[in-house]
């Protein structure tokens, strides 16, 4: 029967630019075990229109479905295999992914589920595929060797500007109780030889970013930095490729420091999953972390300048107040990270969290992703304030547009929860949540948020200064009015007809041409990480449509006034 076997594997991802790493493994077991049977990988989101993706994977001819279920599609999944199951009743639809099993309980039907690591499925599951007769159920031995799945036709297919996930290592050493990957035992670790080699061969097609799955990639020093190495000498035959990993900050050493802080702005990203700063919280959820010297090694990064550092808090942990959670914001804030993600618990079925739920008092939602609406802690509403907080924080933090702004209130010792529990307030009475979050309205709303901040005059101009760098030409009405054009006739006719560092005389005529003025105080220039020592209480800022650093900000060159 295999010769005539067609078996769809079907991904439905959150975004177009994502990939199903589980999938390409899955096609890997089955050529192996059932190598004349024809794999046929389908992508699709969790936004497409639902009634043609059903169309387009209900062909008659399939022999089976395969499909991958993680909290993020299982409602879309849901929908969509209900109906499959009535148009094709016959076809056996197979199940993986971390929410596989709870999927089936929720369906009217019984597909199969293969529970665990497809490497590691009894070779009786592919003969009783081969021969029409699935049971409901395969257990996987966990720990099984695995290797890179991908082959090289899928860079220019099914990869094609999408991010390629690899995972050097599987299974995470740690045991958060919220997390499902502190259900499995064990990390396997690849072969480093062999590492090498198949990341090789995915940097001959030079993708955009390619992001390890590694749970804690540095959990292992000494193999996270040799893979490193690699990357970095690799650097030249991929100049355009970005490396993301999970790490633990705590985790670093001496030798890891001197070798990132060579890195080319922009090759590597970190995720830090702090969680919680509240002692009590992260013994109740089994976390271990050592904060003093993770603040200490996340302010060295940040201080660097060259990786891009994200930070997850998790809001609904027990024990956390809103007192307990502010003060992790604080805490997490003032260590100037280019990202804080605020997300909510989820209490996912199988976790130690959800088995100790009624001791927490968690109360969550009855479906995925079955995010955290309650806790002894945090009552409702408590919880949906932090949350629209969380979403302001998004708006206004995680972009590249305030760098200078946000200097500002980590130098005023701001209390940030309150600001942006104010700001939240602020932005609920004016219906922003329902608007575009451009540059120019986030813009006005921090200007008219702050105006009655006693430094309300220095704010305007910082927020002017974060404009321009962040490449607007033309300020928003609520920056107005500025001399722009008065800076740049002043400069020209003072400045000398050469500048060293700035131009020559045969590039003073472009320079004026491109560059665009505006003067600012040294407090502001200050604030904006220009070294300045100058008695003047101002100085020009001249912004260069060249775009440089980790957020491609303009190149900026202060102009002292004489
Ligand atoms: S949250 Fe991270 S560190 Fe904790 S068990 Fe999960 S993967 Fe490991």
């Amino acid at each position: 029967m295999t010769e005539s076997m067609i078996i769809q594997l079907i991904a439905v991802n959150c975004r177009y630019s994502h990939s199903c790493l589980a999938l390409f493994y899955v096609r890997q077991q089955l050529e192996r075990h059932l190598p004349k049977a024809q794999t046929r990988f389908r992508q699709f989101t969790i936004n497409d229109p639902y009634y043609p993706t059903l169309l387009r994977i209900s062909t008659p001819e399939t022999t089976a479905f395969f499909f991958s279920v993680y909290i993020w599609n299982h409602a879309y999944l849901h929908r969509l295999l209900t109906d499959l199951h009535q148009l094709r009743p016959q076809t056996p639809i197979v199940l993986g992914g971390p929410q596989a099993l709870v999927l089936r309980e929720a369906l009217n039907f019984q597909p199969t589920v293969v529970d665990g690591e497809i490497e590691g499925v009894k070779a009786s599951f592919y003969t009783d595929l081969r021969e029409g007769r699935l049971q409901i159920d395969y257990q996987c031995t966990p720990g099984s060797s695995f290797r890179s799945p991908y082959k090289r036709d899928d860079f220019c297919r099914q990869l094609k500007n999408r991010n390629i996930y690899y995972e050097s290592s599987r299974g995470c050493p740690f045991s958060c109780s919220y997390c499902l990957s502190s259900v499995g035992r064990g990390v396997v670790n690849r072969d480093l030889q062999e590492t090498r080699k198949e990341l090789t061969a995915i940097l001959r097609h030079q993708p955009q970013i390619i992001r390890f799955v590694d749970r804690t990639f540095n959990a292992d020093g000494g193999r996270a930095l040799a893979i490193w190495r690699f990357l970095s000498a690799s650097h030249a035959e991929s100049p355009a490729t970005s490396f993301h990993f999970e790490i633990a900050p705590g985790l670093f050493n001496e030798e890891m420091f001197e070798f990132l802080e060579g890195l080319p702005a922009g090759l590597f990203q970190f995720e830090i999953g702090i969680q919680s700063t509240n002692n009590e919280t992260l013994k109740a959820v089994n976390r271990v972390m050592d904060l003093k010297k993770a603040s200490t090694n996340i302010r060295r990064l940040t201080a660097m300048a060259n990786i891009h550092l994200h930070i997850d808090l998790i809001l609904g942990l027990p024990h956390d107040t809103r007192q307990t959670f502010g003060r992790s914001l604080n805490d997490v804030f003032a260590l100037g990270p280019h990202y804080i993600q605020m997300g909510l618990l989820k209490v996912l079925p199988g976790t130690t969290i959800h088995r100790r739920r009624r001791q927490f008092g968690l109360m969550a939602a009855a479906l995925p992703p079955y995010e955290i609406l309650a806790t002894k802690w945090l009552e409702d509403k408590e919880l949906g304030r932090l949350f629209w907080l969380g979403e302001c924080l998004e708006a206004f933090h995680n972009n590249r547009f305030f760098t200078t702004f946000f200097n500002y209130l980590r130098q005023i010792d701001e209390d940030i929860l309150f600001f942006f529990s104010e700001l939240s307030d602020f932005c609920q009475k004016r219906g922003f949540f329902q608007l575009a979050n451009t540059q120019a309205l986030l813009t006005e709303t921090l200007v008219e948020f702050t105006a009655r901040y006693p430094g309300a005059a220095l704010i305007r101009e910082v927020l002017l200064y974060d404009w321009l760098h962040a490449g607007g030409r033309r300020p928003p009405p609520c920056l107005q009015p500025v001399d722009m054009k008065g800076a740049r006739d002043y400069l020209w006719h003072h400045l000398p007809d050469e500048v060293e560092g700035l131009f020559t005389q045969r590039q003073r005529h472009a320079f004026f041409k491109k560059a665009i003025f505006q003067r600012f105080s040294v407090e502001t220039l200050k604030l904006a990480g220009h070294n300045i020592k100058s008695s003047q209480p101002e100085a020009y800022a001249a912004f260069l449509p060249v775009t440089t650093g980790l957020l491609k900000h303009q190149e900026t060159r202060v102009i002292l006034k004489e």
